[in-house]
């Protein structure tokens, strides 16, 4: 990495570097309640597993690898201060969404595919907009980073990490959800798009 202040690269580095620590303080007390409260139900299979550790490789490894060793330099490209600008509103927004999801949800929320014991479905806040907000918050990141990582690869992997976990689990989530929650969560379905309000 190259100290310069006035250079857009580096502060796009910089500004993802600091959106990623900001996201770990926001999720570190969801993940350590979580582990108190008992599973009821797991729908977790190799699948699961295998899209958490590709998203987690798009969104995290890949940009800091490019980031603390240059890696692949060959495709990096220019960028300017409104490319870099545009992705730090995208990320603090993005930011903003995994707080309010992470209120909404409480005592509810697991990293994979588990519902609790007492499990209560949740419908109000920023829920009633739509059904997987905290995903929408995940798809803003991912589209955040071209714009903060002036590198095709590192830029783009969230993309396409991200949304292979998402494709490969949205529809199993709402399975599981339908078989804890059935006509209630039919009706919730209804009036709701997935993540963004009135279109998808
Ligand atoms: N898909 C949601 C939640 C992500 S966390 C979102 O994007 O906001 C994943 C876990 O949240 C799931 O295992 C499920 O147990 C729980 N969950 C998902 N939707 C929920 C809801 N409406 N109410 C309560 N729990 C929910």
């Amino acid at each position: 990495m190259e100290f310069s202040l006035t250079d857009p690269v580096f502060a796009g580095k910089i500004f993802w570097l600091i959106g990623l620590i900001t996201w770990l303080a926001i999720r570190y007390r969801p993940n350590r309640t979580s582990r108190k409260n008992k599973i009821s139900v797991s729908a977790r299979s190799p699948i699961e597993n295998f899209s958490m550790v590709v998203s987690f490789t798009g969104l995290g490894i890949v940009p800091l690898i490019w980031i603390f060793t240059g890696e692949v330099s060959s495709l990096n490209h220019a960028t300017n201060w409104i490319i870099t600008l545009i992705g730090l509103i995208l990320f603090t927004w993005s930011l903003y969404l995994f707080r309010v999801t992470h209120k909404a949800l409480g005592k509810m929320w697991s990293v994979s595919l588990d519902l609790r014991e007492g499990h209560k479905l949740v419908t109000s806040g920023i829920y009633e907009k739509v059904r997987h907000p905290m995903y929408s918050a995940f798809w803003l990141w991912a589209v955040a980073q071209p714009f903060l990582l002036s590198n095709w690869i590192a830029g783009f992997s969230g993309i396409v990490g991200f949304g292979t976990l998402f494709f490969l689990r949205v529809r199993r989530e709402e399975a599981m959800m339908e078989g804890e929650f059935g006509q209630q969560y039919r009706d919730y379905c209804q009036r709701t798009k997935r993540v963004i309000p009135e279109i998808y």
